[in-house]
C-alpha cells in the first residue's frame, strides 16, 4: 500500500510573518492526522520560519526549485546543500509554471532530480500536458516525453526515491480539476511508463501526486481514485482551513 502524500505548493505567496501564522492556524487542525505525508513548499525565504514553525509537528517543508551546481557564479539560484541545511526534506521539481516561464526543461528537471537525491532530498517532479495537447489527443505523447527525459534517464535507485506530480497545465489555476476518471487515466498511464523503462515493482511503488485545482470539495473524488496516491495543492494549500480540510480528508 503505497503511502499519501498532500503537499501544498505556495508559489510567490506568504510573508515570514505570514508563514508563521498559517502554521500556528494548520499545525493543531492536521495534527491527529495520520493517514498521509504533510508537506508544505513556502518560497525560498520562508522556509526558515516554515521549518521553525513545523517543529515537533507531522508537517515537513519543501522548496519550490532548486539548482544542480553545488555552489558558484549562478545568481539568484539556490542549491541542495542550502535547502537541507535550512531544514527543507522535498523539492517540486519542474513545475509547469518553471517550464513556462523560467526554461525549465526535461534536461534540467533530470539534472535537478538527480542533485536533490544526492542530498537527500526527495524531489516531487511534476509533469502534464497543455490543454492543446489534451484536446489533439497528446497527452499520452507529451506525459511520456516529460516521463523518458526526466525521470525515466534516473538510475533505477533514485528513481523509487522520488514521487511524480501528474499536473495537466490546463487544471492549474483554472478552477478546471481534472474528474477523478481523466487523472486516474493519465496516472495509470505514466505508472506503465515506469515500468516498461525501469520495473513492474519500481511502478506498483511509484507514488503519483495529482495537482490542478484541487480543493475541500474535490478532493474525497479524486482520493476514491485508487492511482491517485495524494495531492499537490497550489492555491487551496494558502488557506489554513482549507488546507486541512484537503488533508483530513478522509474525515
Ligand atoms: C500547483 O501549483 O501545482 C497547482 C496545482 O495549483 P492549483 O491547485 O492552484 O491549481
Amino acid at each position: 500500500m503505497r503511502r499519501r502524500v498532500i503537499a501544498g505548493n505556495w508559489k510567490m505567496f506568504k510573508t515570514q510573518a505570514e508563514t508563521r501564522a498559517f502554521f500556528k492556524a494548520f499545525a493543531p487542525l492536521v495534527s491527529a492526522s495520520k493517514h498521509c505525508d504533510i508537506v508544505t513548499a513556502p518560497p525560498f525565504t520562508a522556509i526558515p520560519a516554515a521549518v521553525e514553525a513545523a517543529k515537533n509537528t507531522n508537517i515537513v517543508i519543501s522548496a519550490q526549485d532548486v539548482y544542480w551546481e553545488k555552489e558558484g557564479a549562478f545568481t539568484g539560484e539556490i542549491s541542495t546543500s542550502m535547502l537541507v541545511e535550512a531544514g527543507c526534506r522535498y523539492v517540486i521539481i519542474g513545475h509547469s509554471e518553471r517550464r513556462q516561464f523560467f526554461g525549465d526543461t526535461e534536461e534540467t528537471v533530470t539534472k535537478k532530480a538527480k542533485a536533490a537525491l544526492a542530498a537527500g532530498l526527495t524531489p516531487i517532479v511534476c509533469v502534464g500536458e497543455h490543454l492543446s495537447h489534451r484536446e489533439s489527443g497528446q497527452t499520452h505523447k507529451v506525459c511520456k516525453t516529460q516521463f523518458d527525459g526526466g525521470p525515466g534517464l534516473l538510475t533505477p535507485d533514485e528513481f523509487s526515491r522520488i514521487l511524480i506530480a501528474y499536473e495537466p497545465v490546463w487544471a492549474i489555476g483554472t478552477g478546471r480539476t481534472a474528474t477523478p476518471e481523466i487523472a486516474a487515466e493519465a496516472h495509470k498511464f505514466l505508472r506503465q511508463c515506469a515500468a516498461e523503462k525501469f520495473s513492474s515493482a519500481h511502478a506498483a511503488a511509484l507514488r503519483i501526486l495529482y495537482g490542478g485545482s484541487v480543493k475541500p470539495d474535490n478532493i474525497k473524488g479524486l482520493m476514491a481514485q485508487e492511482e491517485l496516491d495524494g495531492a499537490l495543492v497550489g492555491g487551496a494549500s494558502l488557506d489554513p482551513k482549507s488546507f486541512a480540510s484537503i488533508v483530513n480528508f478522509t474525515s
